[in-house]
């Protein structure tokens, strides 16, 4: 699963797109805000805001379904599984980075996951080169699952899982796609800039 048409490091409305992985993108819609742990998916709305803003939903005619499940209970209990789903991953994805392996049963959940929800995909020119998203065909909101699925198991089969990362500063996790691999921090803006700004003080304070 991969979010199109972004530049990493920014907000797109009200939600943060810094991971370079859209299922990264969406273990961190719980971010911690001034006012502490905020969810950012209260609602399918949000589901539907967020879809489009990761750009995983581009056509009008997945915007107008999207727009028709606003007050669904069906999209409602896809949404309330996505969220408990959302946190199991976040424990595995804390894992790996931790450098053990992902759990056996979550390995088996995505299995299962994977058979009753195949992605499709399709490819397209893109900037100059050939690039594969995600075919979505939605006929009803468990549909959506195919996408999380199959970021999920791309996630847990990462050959460099060690570029899988929490920033140092906040509860934001990333895919560091740098050069060097040395990335730190969710965003230079949001959590750089205030490290940088604090270990000046210490150093300032140090040699006064
Ligand atoms: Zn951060």
């Amino acid at each position: 699963m991969r979010a199109a048409k972004l530049e990493p490091g920014d907000w797109v409305d009200g939600f943060l797109f810094v991971a370079n992985r859209a299922i990264l993108d969406f273990l961190n819609t719980k971010p911690v805000l001034v006012e502490g742990p905020t969810e950012l998916l209260p609602d399918v709305h949000a589901l539907e805001r967020w879809l489009t803003a990761s750009g995983i939903v581009q056509s009008a005619k997945m915007k107008t379904l999207l727009r028709s499940w606003r007050h669904s209970p069906e999209a409602a209990s896809f949404l309330k599984d996505l969220i408990a789903f959302r946190e199991r991953l976040r424990a595995e994805v804390l894992r790996i980075e931790r450098g053990l392996t992902p759990s056996e049963e979550f390995v088996r959940l995505v299995n299962a996951g994977l058979v009753q929800h195949p992605a499709a995909s399709v490819l397209r020119e893109g900037g100059g080169r050939i690039v594969r998203e995600p075919l979505l065909d939605l006929k009803e909101p468990s549909d959506l699952w195919a996408l999380f699925f199959d970021g999920a198991a791309d996630l847990l089969s990462e050959p460099e899982s060690r570029r899988i990362r929490k920033c140092e500063a906040c509860v934001v996790h990333f895919f560091d796609s740098s050069k060097k691999g040395s990335r730190r921090w969710c965003s230079m803006n949001i959590c750089g800039n205030k490290l940088k700004v604090a270990a000046y003080q210490r150093r300032r304070r140090a040699t006064r």
